[in-house]
């Protein structure tokens, strides 16, 4: 009998694989991304097709194989109906962008711990938050799941310099400050004028705060913050900058999120 084993893990992705399969690509806290093959769940009668939707939490018994591991059997943990279900499509689109960038950012099969246990407090969070009434909301989740963003790219070591200008490396200041983001970080007004910067943008003394929090407190924390719209959105184009930078390639859900209300 082939050996096996059991892991948990959030669907990320799936794909027609030869007559009958699909492969599967889910993000587990013991192994990072792994890639399953599922005979059979190309054809609408197979029962495990319940238990594989996109960041479908679930239990998973995989068959190690020669090429593809197996998917011998799944149950689901957790669903997150909420963003699921969610009419105005806000949901549809966080879980296109969470599975999207985390698809491309995770590469190798090491464990991730950390990183994956935040990305589930992120889900827990945005499914009871969907379901709130608010003014720009879809802005607002996006904000949530960037804060998210910033501290899952300082996990995997790509952390951008948020504390103290890259050039001079004294303490930010407050006060006319850039994002440099070939360099990776902020640079202060007195260096911006002598160093040659292509690719950046000028950031808000209230959104270098929020990056600087985004580092230091916990998801949570910002539930209770009163963030202007323009800071929001400001913050929100800083970190599709950097997971742009760090992925190199374009992020495709953020088309969807342009036509959702
Ligand atoms: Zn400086």
């Amino acid at each position: 009998m082939a050996q096996t084993y059991n892991t948990t893990g959030l669907i990320l992705k799936r794909r027609d694989y030869q007559e009958n399969d699909r492969l599967f690509y889910v993000y587990t806290k013991d192994h990072g991304k792994i890639e399953i093959v599922a005979k059979g769940t190309k054809k609408i009668s197979s029962k495990l097709n319940s238990y594989l939707e996109p960041f479908y939490l679930v239990n998973l018994m995989i068959a190690k194989g020669k090429v593809f591991d197996k998917l011998a059997n799944a149950n689901i943990i957790k669903s997150y109906e909420n963003l699921r279900n969610d009419k105005e499509l806000i949901g549809f689109f966080l879980i296109n962008y969470l599975s999207e960038i985390i698809y491309n950012l995770i590469l190798g099969q090491t464990p991730q711990n950390k990183k994956y246990e935040l990305l589930i407090e992120l889900l827990d969070i945005l499914d009871v938050e969907i379901i709130k009434e608010r003014e720009n909301k879809k802005e607002w989740l996006l904000f949530l799941s960037n804060i998210f963003m910033l501290k899952f790219l300082n996990h995997l070591g790509y952390r951008p310099e948020i504390q103290r200008c890259l050039v001079c490396h004294k303490a930010i200041l407050l006060t006319k400050n850039i994002f440099d983001f070939s360099r990776g970080g902020v640079i202060c007004e007195d260096c911006k004028k002598v160093c040659l910067i292509e690719d950046y943008i000028k950031v808000s003394d209230k959104v270098i705060k929020l990056l600087q929090l985004a580092e230091t407190k916990d998801l949570k924390y910002f539930l209770s913050m009163t963030n202007g719209h323009d800071e929001i959105n400001e913050f929100n184009k800083v970190l599709q900058r950097l997971i742009l930078v760090n992925t190199e390639r374009p992020i495709k859900s953020m088309e969807f999120y342009k036509v959702v209300p």
